[in-house]
This record gives structure tokens, sequence and C-alpha cells, in this order.
């Protein structure tokens, strides 16, 4: 750094940013890397695409995204009052943070979960504390009951890079525990086979479930996000997004969301799809020697009894074979495995064989 340089660098936030999986730009990989869906999204929102008028793009969208925020309170039985959007879940936990979490007590999340989350409480200078997960990498519910002063908590489940799920009544002894904080509970990978804190919504208004289109829809690359929690939680969080950006959702965003939710057959039937990719996966991988934990994802976690994770990693990666690999303390000996298409799944077994 040079005398100028080092001036100025005193009033700035330096933070480490969150790093996100590769996005590698080939035309010839399989990429398990970022728990994106290997199929398209529903045809509905192809047909929507077929028919935009790029002259429309001229005005603003609407700031409050209201066709969406009517569909998704449609869809899950609750108020349009009740339902917040955003462009992804990240952003929608963003502003979470931010509005939520105000308090110089620390907030709670598990040491092994979404690494975004520490990532938010620097940037947001919101002080924290990272409870254990068990040596089965399952929250311990006690951990997050005790009467202790805290910030808030988040959970996320099913958990990740874990893959595993806890109990929504193990969600309700941490409401009733702490009713003084808002507990964020994100939901991002529910749709493979978790169980949904929604129903607790109505009885616990400290409550945010959180929601994302990037991982069952189908929808990554469009970005979108939602909460749904009490509308006091809900003004509370427009508050604060209208107070850093007025128009989050873009134009086109709106009504491809409110399409993907008119094919629930289609929805169902994919997510169907991965879950018995899944589970046959599951046996393909511990048939090949790997320790893989139970997942209510649409990712396994596993560990190889013999063979290092950072060597399957990059022997994979040489073929074009994205896997994520984390070199981060209790978890370097895993690898996060996006469950692909059976075709891609075979690859992937062929390409253990040779590595293995
Ligand atoms: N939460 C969890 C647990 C995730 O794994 C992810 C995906 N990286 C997200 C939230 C964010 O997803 P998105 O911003 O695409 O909705």
């Amino acid at each position: 750094m040079n005398r100028n340089e080092e001036r100025w660098m005193k009033n700035v936030r330096e933070v480490t940013p969150y790093v996100p999986g590769e996005q590698p730009q080939k035309s010839k990989m399989i990429k398990l890397n970022t728990n994106e869906n290997p199929y398209p999204p529903c045809p509905g929102v192809r047909d929507i695409l077929d028919h935009v008028n790029a002259a429309d793009f001229r005005l603003y969208p609407d700031p409050d995204a209201k066709a969406l925020v009517q569909a998704l309170a449609r869809y899950h039985g609750v108020s349009e009052e009740s339902v917040f959007v955003g462009v992804g879940s990240d952003d929608v936990l963003s502003m979470a943070f931010l509005t939520f979490f105000a308090s110089d007590q620390p907030v709670l999340f598990p040491d092994i979960t979404y690494s975004f989350y520490p990532v938010w409480a620097k940037v947001y200078q919101i002080p924290y504390r990272c409870p254990k997960l068990d040596e089965n990498f399952q929250i311990v519910t006690e951990d997050y009951c005790q009467d202790e002063k805290i910030g808030g908590i988040v959970l996320a489940n099913p958990n990740a890079p874990t893959s595993r799920s806890m109990p929504v009544k193990e969600i309700q002894k941490i409401l009733e525990a702490h009713p003084e904080v808002v507990v964020i509970v994100d939901e991002a990978y529910v749709d493979f086979g978790g169980e949904t804190a929604l129903p607790l919504v109505d009885q616990y208004s400290n409550l945010l479930v959180v929601r994302t289109y990037s991982k069952s829809r189908s929808m990554a690359g469009i970005r979108i996000g939602y909460a749904i929690g009490n509308p006091k939680l809900m003004d509370c969080l427009r508050g604060v997004k209208e107070s850093v950006n007025s128009y989050t959702m873009n134009q086109l965003s709106i009504p491809l969301g409110v399409a993907s939710l008119e094919d629930e057959d289609y929805f169902q039937k994919q997510v169907r799809t991965i879950v018995e990719t899944r589970e046959k996966a599951k046996e393909e991988l511990t048939n090949r020697g790997f320790q893989v934990l139970d997942s209510h994802t649409n990712f396994l976690f596993v560990k190889h009894e013999k063979k290092c994770a950072e060597e399957i990693f990059h022997e994979l990666r040489q073929r074009d074979i994205f896997v994520r690999f984390f070199k981060k303390e209790r978890i370097s000996d895993y690898l996060r495995i996006t469950v692909g298409t059976d075709e891609e799944m075979l690859t992937l077994y062929r390409a253990l064989d040779e590595i293995l």
C-alpha cells in the first residue's frame, strides 16, 4: 500500500467476502458444485420470455412486486402482508440481518452452516457466536435455548453443506425459549424433504421463514427469494429495503416468479425426480467407499474412507466435473455433491471408478 492509499484506507470498511462456488464457462462440463437444479424451469416461464417486449424496459418495475407477492401469498395460504420478496434469498437474508439484528448481543448460528451468515454479520458489524454441531453434524437444540442474552438466531433447515435437517418441534422449542429475538429459518432446500416451519408463523411473531426459487424452482439465474412471517416483521423488512433500494425485483423476474407457482404438477414431478436420483446416488457412492450423510436437500455431503476429499475434488475437476470442497475446520474431509440428472450422475460414478 502506498502512502496515499494508507491515508484513505483508514476510513474504508474492509471485509472478507463470501466466496460462491465457481461458475466455469465451459460448454461441456458437469456442474455439481452450487446446488443448482439440472432441469429447466416450467414451460410457463419459457412462454413469458417468448412474449417479452423490450420497449417495456424503459419503465421502472413495480417497487412492491405486487403480482409476485400476491401469487406467493395465494400459494402458501397467507396474507399478502406476510410476504416479502427479494433478489434471491441472499438478498432477503442480508436485509433480514440488517433489519432484525440491531442488538449488541451475539446472534447465534451453527459453526458449520451457510458460510454467508458470518459474512453478513461482519459487514453489518453484528456480533455473533457459533455453537458447534454435534459429531453427527446435527444442531444441538439446547445450545439455542439457554437462558442468556442473545441478539437473534439463524438456522438453515435443512442445513448446508451438511444436508441434514431438524424436526420443526425442535425449532419450536427455540422459539419458546427466545421470544425476545427474531429467529430466521432459512428453508432454501426444504422442498427436497425437509419439514417446513411455515405453520408456526401464525403462532410466533418472531419467526421469519426464508425461501428461494434457486433450487427446487430451477431459477437461480433469475434471482428470486422471499420471506414469510408476521406482518409487523415484514413492515420492518420493507422499511429497511426501501431505505437501501426501491426496485429490487426487476421487471421480468416478477411475472417469471408468478408463472413458476402456476405449474404445481411440473414442480412436484421435478422435485420427485431429484429426490429419486439422490437416493440412488447415495447407494452408488456408498458402494464406492463413501460415507454419505442422510440428505433432505438436492445435494449429498460425503467423505471417502480412504482417499482425501481435496484430491478427489481436483481429479474430478480435471475431468470437467465440478463438485464443492471446503477447506475448513471439521469438514475438509468432505465433498458436497449436487444431485444432477441421472446421466450426469452416471458420468460422475464412472469418473470416481477411475480415480478411486
Ligand atoms: N441459503 C442457503 C442455505 C444456501 O445454500 C443458499 C445458496 N447458496 C442460499 C441461501 C442463497 O440462495 P439464493 O440467493 O440463490 O436464493
